[in-house]
């Protein structure tokens, strides 16, 4: 029996997921309602599996939900209060962002950026970088923003596939008190590509930076620029974005955004999850270079005219108390991060968030990976006090938006450290088998999706038979997730890691998650990662990597007993690792996801080589670090 948490908002409406739950489609055509459209659609759904087309015949544009709707009540009220690396803060109104916004559409125009035309947007997060997404909605331009932790090879193959003849960066970002040289990358990233018309230059850090004739400085356009520029009436599957995922799993993939239907899912499940209110102040610590940034930095907290806290840095810059600070400092009431950040923190004890007043805090949530129930049970004890429901939400590049998670602003159920919950309203989610059979309660199984839904993405980018094979090849009707996850008796769902990180030991199919957790609950465990490697006996055995908690000391041969108890205890003996690493840190993308088939190939004695030329190669000095020190306790174990 998992533990329950009865802490909700009050909210009870249950006449929501009945409605849903008759029809779908007239569902989500009630909920799009809520955005402003300049004409109605004639269908709500076109669906030729598996292309979907919502509010067919509607026009719409996402840079005029996001703000002209807020001018007559919230010009003055703030969208963002941004917080600098270095301390500085800034605040932009509703007003100022509109003003902003509707200059650099005009920019961008005057550099002959049209309709459909893509731009590739490499800024750090200062409120400039939502402002150019907006600029490019406002015209109708697909804004293809690339993570300015990113390499020049990697932006690279990113404008290669997007063709984008409009490239928007700065002089330079702040990362950890240094200066990242973003306009020096962008020049060898573009080095040879001819398409590329200008290059539009933000100062951010005024370093020395060489300008050619096609570099524009932001300052300078922006000053001779008019701030009268009308939203372009849009239909409603314009392609708004292209954003390229993380790429844990290989090759990142191109996927493509429209907009009425991720405006509708982002506007209700924002609204149903965070119960979103006008005096909240919001904070998503994600960067806007991945897709959370986009729903739940960018466009939902504007559709709803609410504040937001925008942070430039590093979570642990100048210290592991920066965060709980600038939760203070903003009086932050909805505080939104993931499951590796609040590792991160936890590893440096209580004694840090209980030095600062987060009363202020009414909800929190988490994205990106599974979380370990431990993990969940201290962000809820100490971070949220006893008092604030937590929103395990659980969403893909893929989706555009949440689909599953506990919705305090809609309904109070129980929630459970580690699970998703429901599905939210509208949304049809299975639990199958290889054939695509639903499985019985407390079986795993693969994640499916079986209706469309309206965040969903239009393809991939230029590549529909890509599109095909990755989503719609494993099942003929339903959406392939990629992840396991299994059913308990109350019909909560819970995400039990990628479908292709599954540890197969004789015969039996254990989740990278289960497993993690497991290992987590140790008291003097931070960290962990499993992986099957082949066994020439038993097929696979587990062999898991495991970061102590800041302080620990103990001897690793009583700490590698005490967690093996654990595993027998909690999951089973099969489950036991044939070896446990004790390691400083584990590899991550650089969105902060534990990189479990490199830490495969490095234990199952594959060479890796260069891991630069690897996809996530960005955060490459760091991760060929803790490759070298898993290496080295890897040679010393089997000596
Ligand atoms: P790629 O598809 O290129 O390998 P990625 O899957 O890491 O990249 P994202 O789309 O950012 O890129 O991540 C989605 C994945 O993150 C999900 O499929 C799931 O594995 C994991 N995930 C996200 N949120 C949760 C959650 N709340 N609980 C469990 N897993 C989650
Ligand atoms: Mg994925």
């Amino acid at each position: 029996m998992s533990e329950t948490f009865h802490v909700g908002l009050g909210n009870n409406d249950t006449g929501l997921r009945k409605k849903a739950d008759a029809d779908f489609v007239s569902f989500w055509d009630e909920q799009a309602k809520n955005m402003s459209w300049f004409s109605t659609w004639e269908k709500t759904l076109d669906w030729t599996p598996p292309f979907a087309k919502w509010f067919v015949g509607g026009t719409i544009n996402a840079s005029y939900n996001a703000l002209d709707v807020h001018q007559t009540s919230k010009s003055h009220k703030s969208a963002i209060l941004w917080e600098g690396e270095n301390g500085e803060s800034r605040i932009v109104t509703y007003g100022e962002m509109f003003t902003q916004v509707k200059k650099f559409a005009n920019v961008l125009k005057s550099l002959g950026v049209q309709r459909g035309d893509r731009v590739t947007i490499y800024l750090p997060m200062v409120p400039e970088l939502p402002i150019a997404m907006l600029a490019c909605a406002r015209i109708g331009a697909t804004h293809t923003v690339v993570f300015s932790g990113f390499s020049a090879a990697s932006i690279k193959d990113r404008v290669l596939d997007s063709k984008s003849k409009i490239i928007v960066t700065a002089d330079g970002g702040y990362r950890r008190g240094k200066i990242v040289r973003l306009k020096d990358i962008i020049d060898d990233a573009i080095d040879g590509l001819d398409f590329v018309e200008h290059v539009i230059v933000l100062e951010r850090t005024k370093n020395k930076i060489s300008m050619s004739s096609r570099d524009k400085l932001w300052t300078e356009l922006m000053s001779e620029s008019s701030d009268s520029c009308d939203a372009e009436k849009l239909p409603s599957d314009h392609p708004l974005y292209i954003l390229y995922t993380s790429g844990t799993t290989g090759k990142p993939k191109g996927v493509l955004h429209g907009t009425g239907g991720y405006l509708t899912h982002l506007y209700s499940t924002f609204k149903w999850a965070f119960d979103i209110k006008d005096s909240d102040v919001f904070f998503c610590t994600a960067d806007i270079g991945w897709v959370t940034g986009h729903s739940y930095v960018v466009y939902a907290p504007l559709l709803h005219g609410a504040t937001q806290v925008m942070y430039e840095g590093a979570p642990d810059f100048p210290d592991v108390s920066r965060m709980w600070d600038i939760l203070q400092k903003y009086k932050v009431t909805i505080f939104y991060t993931t499951p590796t950040a609040l590792r991160m923190f936890m590893k440096f004890g209580d004694d840090v968030p209980n030095s600062f007043d987060l009363s202020s805090l009414r909800l929190l949530g988490t994205v990106g990976e599974p979380i370990n129930p431990e993990v969940w049970k201290w962000y809820f004890k100490t971070v949220g006090k006893e008092k604030c429901p937590i929103v395990d939400t659980w969403w893909q590049t893929e989706t555009g938006g949440m689909l599953i998670s506990p919705l305090p602003g809609l309904e109070t159920i129980p929630l459970k450290p580690g699970s998703g919950t429901l599905p939210i309203p509208g949304v049809s989610v299975g639990i199958v088998d290889e054939n695509g059979d639903d499985l019985p309660a407390n079986t795993k199984g693969y994640l499916v999706i079986k209706n469309p839904w309206p965040g969903m993405l239009l393809t991939l980018w230029g590549d529909d038979e890509k599109y095909k094979t990755v989503y719609w090849s494993k099942y003929e009707n339903y959406y392939y997730s990629g992840d396991y996850a299994r059913k308990d008796d109350d019909g909560y769902i819970w995400l039990l890691g990628r479908a292709d990180d599954v540890l197969k030991v004789a015969g039996h199919r254990i989740g990278t998650a289960e497993l993690e957790s497991c290992m987590v609950s140790h008291p003097g465990v931070a960290e962990s990662a499993a992986c099957g490697i082949p066994d020439d006996i038993k097929g696979e055995v587990i062999v898991a990597f495991v970061v102590l908690k800041h302080g620990v000391s103990k001897d690793p041969a009583i700490l590698e007993k005490e967690i093996y108890d654990k595993i027998r205890t909690g999951i089973g003996a099969i489950a036991t690792p044939k070896q446990i690493y004790f390691v400083s840190k584990l590899p991550k993308t650089r969105s902060g996801k534990i990189m479990r088939r490199l830490l495969k190939a490095i234990a199952s004695h594959e060479k890796i080589g260069d891991v630069s030329t690897l996809e996530d190669g960005a955060a490459v000095a760091e991760v060929q670090q803790v490759f070298d020190e898993i290496q080295k306790s890897i040679e010393a174990d089997s000596r």
